[in-house]
C-alpha cells in the first residue's frame, strides 16, 4: 500500500532533463520523452546536451576534492536519498523505462547497493582523473549509478552521458547525487544520443571511460580511445551476451520452468545477463517444453505500474520492430514454437520460443523476451560446451542438474563471467556475486566486486 500511495503521486507528473553543467553551457533541442507502455503519454522533456555542451562541461570537470571518508559520507547520503524517494524514482522507471514494480524495486535496490559498496572502498590510490559514463537504458538507474560511484568513490570527476532513451531518470539521479553534496565540477550530466558520447570519447580531458553497451559501440569507443586520449586511457566496457542454460534429465523441471521464465523474460528479456538460448537434454524435452510453454501462457503482459505484470513493453518502436522480424523469420522457417497476441497500443512483445539446432543458428543477440530451444543427446554435454563457447561470448550460463559432479565438470569448461546453479540467470548481487564478462562480452573486472575500483585508480609504480 505505501508503495502504491508514493507511484501514485506521480501518475501525472511530468519530468524534464537537461544538461548539469558546472559552467554555462550551451544546449540543443528540445524534445519530448515518451512512454513505452503508452507512446502516446508524455512523460516530460528532455533538453539534449550537443558536442559544444560536452567541449564546455570537460573544460571545467575537476577531480573531487575531499577526504576518503568525505566520500564516502556523500555516497552513503545518495543512497539515503534514493532510499527516501523511492516513490518517484519507481515511477520514473514505469513511465520512461517500462519496468515493472518487481524490476523497478529491484533497480533501485542494485543502485543503492553499489552506493554502499563502493562507498565503503573510498580509501586508496589516486583518481585517474575525469572519466565519462556511458550507461544504457535497460538498467538506466543502476548501471548510471554503478559506474558513477565507482568514479566518483575514487575521487574522480565524472562526466556522465545516459542512453538517450532514459535521460528523465538519470537527470533525478544526477540532482540527488548533487543534493548529497557531489560538487558540479565532479558531476556533469550529459543527455545525448551517439554524437555525445562520441565527443566525450575523443576529448583529450577525458582519462578514462566506463561504458555498458553493445560490443559494436565498445569496438568503436576503444578505436576512438586509441586515436585521441592519453595512452593506458582505461576503458571497462560491459558489453552483449548470447546466453545459454542446459537442462539435463535429472532437473527439477518446476523449478528449471520457473527460472527460465524469469531468466528469458522478466525485464521483458532486455538484460544482458538474461537467457537466449536454452539446450534441454532429448529424451525429456517434449514433456519439457509443454511444460515451459504453459508456464508463458500464464505470464501477464501489461502495463508496467500494474502489480499484476510479468512482462512490460520494451523499449521503444525501433526495438519492437527489430524484435518482430527476428520472430516473423523464425515463422517463415517453421520454426515459431510459441508467441500470443499483445495490447495494440504500446511497444509490447509476447514471450517467444523459437526452436534451433544450437546456439551456432542464433545470428545476434535479440535483446527481448525470445528465447531459443535446442535439444542436446545424453552424451553431448561437452559439444553442446564448446558449441557455446565457440560463439565467442562469455556472460552467464544456466545449468540445471542433480548430478553433482556435473556442476564442477561443466563449470570448468564453460567460459563465462557468471555460471548460475539450479537458479535464476540474473544479474549482480552486488558484494556478493559482482557481475561481468569475457570475449566478446566485456573487458573485465566485475562490477560490485572488489577488483572493480582499481581501474578507477593510478596505481604509483613500485620503486
Ligand atoms: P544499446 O543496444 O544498449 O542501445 P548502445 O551501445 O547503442 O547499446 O548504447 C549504449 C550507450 O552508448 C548509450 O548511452 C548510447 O547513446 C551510447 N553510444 C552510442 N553510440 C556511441 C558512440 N559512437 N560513442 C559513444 N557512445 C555511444
Amino acid at each position: 500500500e505505501a508503495i502504491d500511495e508514493a507511484r501514485g503521486a506521480f501518475e501525472r507528473h511530468q519530468w524534464a532533463a537537461a544538461p548539469l553543467c558546472a559552467v554555462e553551457a550551451p544546449a540543443g533541442d528540445t524534445d519530448p520523452v515518451p512512454n513505452p507502455a503508452r507512446p502516446r503519454d508524455e512523460v516530460g522533456q528532455v533538453t539534449w546536451a550537443t558536442p559544444e555542451t560536452v567541449a564546455a562541461a570537460a573544460d571545467a570537470a575537476r577531480p573531487w576534492d575531499a577526504t576518503p571518508e568525505e566520500r564516502a559520507q556523500v555516497l552513503n547520503r545518495i543512497a539515503d536519498l534514493y532510499e527516501e524517494n523511492y516513490g518517484e524514482l519507481f515511477a520514473i522507471l514505469h513511465r520512461e523505462a517500462g519496468k515493472s514494480l518487481l524490476d523497478a524495486v529491484a533497480e533501485v535496490r542494485e543502485a543503492v547497493d553499489f552506493l554502499r559498496y563502493y562507498g565503503a572502498r573510498t580509501a586508496g590510490d589516486p583518481p585517474v582523473g575525469v572519466f565519462a559514463c556511458i550507461s544504457p537504458w535497460n538498467f538506466p538507474l543502476a548501471i548510471f549509478t554503478g559506474q558513477i560511484a565507482a568514479a566518483l568513490a575514487t575521487g574522480n570527476a565524472v562526466l556522465s552521458k545516459p542512453a538517450e532513451q532514459t535521460p528523465l531518470i538519470a537527470h533525478r539521479a544526477a540532482q540527488l547525487m548533487h543534493e548529497a553534496g557531489v560538487p558540479a565540477t565532479a558531476l556533469q550530466l550529459l543527455p545525448g544520443a551517439g554524437e555525445v558520447g562520441g565527443a566525450l570519447t575523443s576529448n583529450p580531458a577525458v582519462s578514462g571511460v566506463a561504458f555498458t553497451g553493445s560490443t559494436e559501440t565498445a569496438q568503436i569507443i576503444h578505436k576512438s580511445m586509441a586515436k585521441n586520449l592519453a595512452p593506458g586511457a582505461p576503458l571497462i566496457a560491459e558489453t552483449g551476451g548470447l546466453n545459454a542454460m542446459i537442462v539435463d534429465s535429472t532437473a527439477l523441471p518446476e523449478q528449471a520452468v520457473a527460472a527460465i521464465c524469469e531468466s528469458a523474460f522478466q525485464s521483458a528479456g532486455q538484460r544482458c545477463s538474461a537467457l537466449r538460448c536454452l539446450y534441454v537434454q532429448e529424451d525429456i524435452a517434449d514433456s519439457f517444453l509443454e511444460m515451459l510453454t504453459g508456464a508463458m501462457d500464464a505470464m501477464r503482459i501489461g502495463r508496467p505500474w500494474d502489480v499484476s505484470t510479468d512482462v512490460g513493453p520494451v523499449i521503444d518502436a525501433e526495438a519492437k520492430a527489430g524484435i518482430a522480424s527476428h520472430i516473423d523469420e523464425a515463422e517463415a522457417d517453421g520454426r515459431l514454437l510459441k508467441t500470443t497476441d499483445t495490447p495494440d497500443t504500446g511497444h509490447f512483445v509476447a514471450p517467444t520460443l523459437i526452436r534451433v539446432n544450437g546456439i551456432a543458428d542464433i545470428e545476434r543477440e535479440v535483446f527481448g523476451p525470445v528465447l531459443h530451444v535446442a535439444t542436446f543427446a545424453a552424451d553431448g554435454i561437452d559439444r553442446t560446451i564448446d558449441a557455446i563457447n565457440a560463439k565467442g561470448y562469455g556472460l552467464t550460463f544456466g545449468l540445471m542438474t542433480r548430478i553433482d559432479d556435473r556442476v564442477q565438470h561443466v563449470s570448468e569448461r564453460m567460459k563465462v563471467g557468471n555460471v548460475y546453479v539450479n537458479r535464476n540467470q540474473i544479474g549482480a548481487i552486488v558484494g556478493s556475486q559482482p557481475f561481468g564478462g569475457e570475449g566478446l562480452s566485456g573487458t573485465g573486472p566485475k562490477a560490485g566486486g572488489p577488483d572493480y575500483l582499481d581501474r578507477f585508480r593510478v596505481h604509483p609504480a613500485p620503486q
